[in-house]
């Protein structure tokens, strides 16, 4: 089935006084030729992760510029493990080594073509993010419409194996979009290749201004300490995010600065089923320890929770392995916290050479680079602030409209 995503209302004017008047006039300068084109976006999940964080404040937004736009999510049925399926296809994409069995992708494409039954054929362009929903358009036939396949994934290196299977699906599609040209990967059958990095909603209530009063006051009634030193790393429990290393490094840390505590904030997304595993991974851990915390999305951590953490700690971590973008590398620092990251994927666009915070490469990089930030919060601020000018100028939401329209305006010609 596909499920449409009920988003509410936005008026892009609200933005002139974040990102000024000539941004605004431009992208509705942009957007007039398209008014009254109708985009589907098609993703795996309304919650948890990146694209549906994006997805929530731009369609609402595109509407308001004119475009008759939808967002739907597949709902694939659980009872043959799909989205178990596809994780394993995004960790393929990722370079796992690991491939499926035939079994596995009869499955993909019988569900992908119950799912395609219930598409329409009146758009026209349709934007499929990632891979769970990639074989919609040969299952569906292409109508009339433009497709757009939209990975958010470091598919610099896939498993070859993989990506030689989704081959076929893939050369349906008009457009395919990357956040880095370095994650292109080779034999790609789509005649146009866009790079587009993702951007952050700088009025959303995970990224609105909040003062220091108030974030401080949240952490309180949650449980933290806020007069001693915080890490906070917020990401799916995903193991390409490392939330084991990052429990390393913060004992490294403790040694040195006992008082020191650690935040995991992660969230559920239901195409994720290897979530819970993780999850599970992580509280073995956690039991000790009455300074580490682990919370999610399902017990009561929203976007506000992840505002007031991400502002109030003295570092972000965020010790990816492999990382499409990492939209909560920008959420921190958009705050002006530093950020200490794995040198990994879409992460180096955001930070490092002396702004933002550090880049790192292992669990010993990672605990030395949060020490010299705790041990100098001055300096770690002034590196945080020039990483906020970065986000200002490349990764705020309207710089992302702005290259989305352009792209629906190229295709509908
Ligand atoms: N997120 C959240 N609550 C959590 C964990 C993550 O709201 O407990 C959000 C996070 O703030 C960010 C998104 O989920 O907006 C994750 O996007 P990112 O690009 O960092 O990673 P992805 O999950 O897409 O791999």
């Amino acid at each position: 089935m596909l499920q449409g995503v009920d988003v509410g209302r936005q008026n892009l004017d609200s933005y002139r006084a974040c990102v000024g008047d000539e941004v605004v006039e431009g992208l509705r300068t942009l957007a007039a030729p398209l008014r009254g084109a109708r985009v589907l976006h098609v993703n795996a999940t309304p919650y948890g992760g990146g694209v549906a964080e994006i997805l929530r404040s731009e369609v609402p937004l595109l509407r308001d510029l004119g475009l008759s736009v939808e967002w739907k999510t597949i709902s694939p049925g659980e009872e043959n493990g799909f989205f178990k399926i596809t994780k394993a296809i995004h960790n393929a994409l990722q370079g796992d080594p690991r491939g499926l069995r035939d079994e596995d992708w009869r499955i993909y494409r019988e569900t992908s073509a119950r799912v395609a039954a219930f598409l329409r054929d009146d758009y026209d362009v349709v934007i499929v993010h990632d891979p769970q929903p990639l074989a919609l358009p040969l299952l569906c036939g292409r109508g009339d419409a433009h497709w757009v396949w939209r990975c958010h994934i470091d598919s610099s290196a896939p498993n070859s194996t993989v990506w030689d299977r989704l081959s076929p699906y893939l050369a349906e599609f008009d457009a395919a979009v990357f956040t880095l040209g370095a994650f292109v990967p080779p034999r790609i059958p789509v005649g146009r290749v866009e790079i587009i990095p993702p951007a952050i909603d700088p009025l959303s209530p995970k990224n609105m201004p909040i003062d220091a009063s108030l974030a401080k006051g949240v952490l309180d009634w949650i449980g933290v300490d806020t007069g001693r030193p915080l890490l906070v790393q917020v990401s799916r429990f995903d193991r390409w995010k490392d939330p084991l290393g990052v429990i390393a490094a913060y004992r490294i840390v403790k040694r040195e600065i006992p008082e020191v505590q650690l935040a995991l904030v992660g969230s559920m997304a239901l195409d994720d089923p290897e979530g819970w595993e993780v999850y599970r991974e992580i509280s073995v851990s956690d039991t000790d320890d009455p300074d580490m915390f682990l919370f999610t999305n399902l017990t009561g951590v929203g976007n506000i929770e992840v505002n007031a953490f991400q502002r109030h700690a003295d570092v972000v971590i965020q010790k990816s392995v492999r990382e499409g973008f990492g939209l909560v590398v920008s959420e921190a620092l958009w705050k002006g916290t530093p950020v200490v990251a794995g040198r990994a994927g879409g992460i180096p666009l955001q930070l490092g050479d002396g702004v933002g915070g550090e880049l790192v490469d292992s669990v010993e990089q990672c605990a030395d680079a949060v020490l010299r930030l705790l041990g100098d919060p001055a300096a770690a601020r002034t590196l945080a602030a020039g990483g906020t000018v970065l986000v200002r100028e490349r990764f705020l939401l309207p710089r992302l409209l702005g290259d989305e329209l352009r792209l629906v305006g190229d295709l509908l010609g």
